[in-house]
């Protein structure tokens, strides 16, 4: 469906997609389509796949025209950071001021 966001942003490496449960106005996921339980697993010939998965979350980013204002990626490991689905993921965040330290 060429009018498809979502369409757009899948390759033959990654998906990225609205997360189920949005904690700013632009809330997407991007993942790697081969399974990687978490960064913890990923190995260096994994390298090229996580610096893809940061680029698409910048076109994620400024095709919602948040680059100006600015935006976040963020990508929880383990459960003490939160990691609540154990198949990698990169969050994009964008839409209001994002508090820092995370808690
Ligand atoms: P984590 O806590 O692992 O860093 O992030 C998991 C994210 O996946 C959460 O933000 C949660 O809202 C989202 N999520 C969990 N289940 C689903 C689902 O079935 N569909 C979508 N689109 N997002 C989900
Ligand atoms: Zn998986």
């Amino acid at each position: 469906m060429s009018d498809c966001l979502f369409c757009k942003i899948r390759d033959e490496q990654v998906l990225a997609f609205k997360d189920i449960g949005p904690k700013a106005p632009l809330h997407q996921l991007v993942i790697p389509l081969r399974h990687i339980a978490s960064l913890a697993d990923a190995t260096p010939a994994d390298a090229p796949l996580f610096g893809h998965m940061m680029l698409v979350a910048a076109q994620i980013a400024r095709d919602a025209g948040y680059t100006d204002g600015g935006f976040r990626v963020v990508m929880n490991a383990g459960p003490d950071a939160g990691q609540s689905v154990f198949h990698a993921h990169l969050h994009v965040l964008a839409g209001r001021a994002l508090a820092w330290p995370p808690g």
